[in-house]
């Protein structure tokens, strides 16, 4: 069985399609999302749509939390309020529920996935380094677990000693956890503007990051046309 981990998708069409084309070529039976489907860019509608056609394991993001509630926004960046508010007015009642309505945590045949961290993952934490990933090791039941959030594709072992770094290809060891962040395909933070995914081979216990160039120009150009944030669109060009 091989899966394909997506996450932080953010509004992204161009690179949801790159990614999705990419996929098509290695084999993979099922798709998993780590969250964060909606939010920054311009194409919430047809992501989420795109998602829930591959009949996706999706976990709930902070965005896809703020974007499906009528909270007030007060205390956000006005940055972030304004492509949250502008989010919240394209998605249908039904998109919204949907979106509300997704697990925290979730279970995929033997490993877990969730967007953040699993110890409280409704406090939206940032795991960056060894000390946030051994509070999320103390709480992970699972050998593997998948994460994203910080749009930064890290990974953590727990051996005796957690220690983590950026990768391109792990093999897993029975009696260790990993906590694996499979980056963002819809606004990558490494410096590396193209998006990112995972790969996780179950026959061969191998998980391997993708890395697949789209036509960021096309979103940014979207992005700007639909009156979204300037530095939104910036950002893409550069991955941060
Ligand atoms: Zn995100």
């Amino acid at each position: 069985m091989k899966y394909a981990i997506l996450g932080d998708i953010h509004s992204n069409l161009e690179a949801l399609t790159a990614v999705l084309e990419d996929v098509k070529a290695l084999g993979v039976d099922k798709y998993v999302c780590v969250g964060d489907i909606v939010g920054y860019n311009s194409n919430p509608q047809e992501c989420l749509q795109i998602v829930r056609s591959l009949d996706c394991e999706t976990v709930r993001g902070n965005h896809d939390q703020y974007c499906s509630h009528d909270e007030s926004l007060t205390g956000f960046h006005p940055l972030a309020a304004d492509v949250v508010d502008w989010t919240r007015q394209q998605l249908s009642p039904e998109e919204k529920k949907y979106l509300r309505e997704l697990p925290l945590v979730k279970q995929v045949e033997g490993f877990t996935v969730v967007h953040s961290t699993l110890d409280n993952p409704e406090m939206w934490g940032y795991v960056f380094d060894a000390l946030d990933a051994e509070a999320n090791f103390n709480y992970q039941v699972t050998s593997v677990c998948f994460y994203g959030h910080t749009h930064v594709p890290l990974a953590f072992e727990k051996a005796e000693l957690v220690r983590g770094g950026l990768y391109e290809k792990i093999r897993i060891q029975v009696g260790r956890k990993y906590f694996i962040n499979v980056g963002s395909v819809g606004q990558p933070r490494d410096g590396d503007p193209r998006a990112a995914y995972a790969i996780y081979d179950l026959a061969k216990n191998e998980i391997r990051l993708r890395r697949v160039p789209y036509d960021f120009r096309l979103t940014q150009r979207k992005v700007l046309s639909v009156g979204l944030p300037s530095r939104i669109a910036a950002r893409l060009a550069v991955g941060r």
